[in-house]
């Protein structure tokens, strides 16, 4: 072969194969994934339109409609992470000009605002101090005041450890005819989510948490009702990779290309929904709060208090208070240099005053918090 240019050799590294540490993940995520998971993931990689592939979606709408708690047909994985989701349950339901009220009380409601205003939304907050959580005449004042086309919320706040309690919200959107649109980022298969009977509209969560994959997919639901804002938008959606009119089209009957969809990572995602219908809803959930409950009660005994109050504590996600006088980023350097294990430091408004540590999906398990408790207190006395 007579090339026209010499090639260039500079960035031809002799990289080593990879070699990487084996962490235990405690931290906000990612969680460690299931065994079973990284297996499915190594099955071989099939074609976005393969009649076998077509099956593994069918599938996954199914366990992820059990997952949620709820009936809606356009339930799907997107791919991308769980902002990508995020992204797409307000693209496909904001149009220039519509309100939506954000509850803002931790760093992800925050980019909640950032992203319904770059939808043209005229954007209007709620906030609360990190750590707590909206009250339901907290919410109705939201309401009566802003009357917007949508309500978003936080289920799970990652950066605190709070969780939102979403009973008797949708009858307040109700009466005030706007759409409820929840974050279950952190809650999906590790904290009672029940989408149907909240009477939630558009939700979106991720591979890498409760559920036990690796990061790069995120599930996505809408209901009927925020399906027919989207059949009746005045304009189209300004986001086309995101489109749920083009991915229905792709996910629903007339399979249409759409996007080359990793394979791989829908065996992963379909594995972990198995493994949550197998072990059943009410188990796992079960499992996370006691497995919560020993690590607060062992970081009691160690000295050191929680962050959030323990009726709307998260059992997937524990803030801890960094005691007076503690480097709180030098001890979790420590816990990755002599103990593989990652823990999160505190995000936003809480940096150094917290750590985060996640107890999600397959690491809910008590073996976990035994070797967790034993670092921290041999780093920390
Ligand atoms: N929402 C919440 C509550 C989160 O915790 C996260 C990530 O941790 C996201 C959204 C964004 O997800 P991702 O980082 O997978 O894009």
């Amino acid at each position: 072969m007579t090339l026209s240019y010499p090639i260039n050799d500079r960035h031809r590294i002799a990289a080593p194969q990879l070699d990487v540490p084996a962490r235990l993940l405690l931290g906000p995520g990612p969680a460690n994934v299931h065994p079973r998971v990284m297996a499915a993931m190594s099955l071989p990689t099939l074609g976005h339109l393969d009649p076998s592939y077509l099956k593994v979606m069918d599938e996954i709408q199914s366990l992820l409609r059990y997952t949620w708690q709820t009936d809606n047909p356009l339930t799907i994985s997107v791919s991308g992470t769980g902002s990508a989701a995020m992204e797409a349950t307000l693209a496909n339901s904001v149009e220039s000009g519509d309100t939506v009220l954000v509850g803002v009380m931790g760093y992800f409601g925050h980019r909640l605002v950032d992203m319904a205003s770059r939808y043209g939304a005229k954007v209007e907050k709620l906030t609360k101090p990190w750590g707590q959580v909206f009250n339901l005449d907290e919410l109705r004042q939201g309401l009566e005041t802003y009357r917007p086309t949508i309500l978003a919320l936080v289920h799970a706040e990652t950066s605190t450890g709070a969780c939102q309690p979403i009973d008797g919200v949708s009858e307040l959107c109700r009466e005030y005819n706007c759409l409820l649109l929840l974050d279950t980022v952190t809650s999906l298969g590790g904290v009672p989510v029940f989408l149907d009977q909240w009477g939630v509209d558009l939700a979106y969560s991720c591979s890498q948490k409760g559920l036990g994959c690796p990061p790069g997919l995120s599930p996505f639901t809408m209901s009927p009702q925020a399906w027919e804002k989207l059949q009746n938008r005045r304009s189209p959606v300004a986001n086309w990779y995101l489109d749920m009119n083009l991915l229905n089209r792709y996910w629903g009957n007339e399979r249409v290309y759409h996007h080359t969809a990793s394979s791989n990572l829908n065996y992963g995602l379909r594995e972990a929904l198995r493994i949550v219908a197998e072990e059943g809803l009410e188990n796992r959930w079960q499992r996370h709060y006691n497995n919560a409950k020993m690590l607060w009660e062992g970081l009691s005994e160690i000295g050191l208090k929680c962050h959030v109050a323990e009726e709307f504590r998260l059992p997937t996600l524990t803030t801890v208070r960094v005691p007076d006088g503690v480097d709180s980023k030098a001890i979790a350097r420590q816990l990755l240099t002599e103990y593989n294990i990652e823990v999160g430091l505190g995000l936003g408004e809480l940096a150094g005053q917290v750590w985060r540590i996640g107890l999600m999906g397959y690491n809910s398990r008590k073996e976990n918090i035994v070797l967790l408790l034993k670092a921290l207190q041999e780093t920390l006395y």
